[in-house]
């Protein structure tokens, strides 16, 4: 959809809110290569059909920022071999 001597508009496939297409480009085309291949593959996991082409929104890209920073927690936990512990195990 155009509209003529505006910018044009897109609409966040993440969260459905409407952003000039710059804004939905932007998120991706600041972020680091190596984290920006980590993020959308996180974006991929919930959103197949999802291509870097759609663009997300900065509020979506970050929150999928946050998805990947906990994953590579989980995943640096893990390879420590520690296991996840119940609060009530700890010592008082
Ligand atoms: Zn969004």
């Amino acid at each position: 959809m155009k509209i003529p001597g505006k910018p044009s508009y897109g609409v966040c496939p993440l969260c459905e809110t409407a952003f000039p297409q710059s804004q939905l480009q932007a998120p991706l085309t600041s972020e680091p290569p190596a984290s920006r291949r980590q993020i959308i593959k996180a974006i991929r996991a919930e959103h197949p059909a999802w291509t870097n082409r759609d663009g997300a929104c900065q509020v979506c890209w970050e929150s999928f920022r946050g998805v990947v920073r906990v994953l590579d927690f989980v995943k640096k936990f893990k390879a420590a071999g520690l296991r996840h512990s119940e609060p009530k195990d700890e010592a008082p």
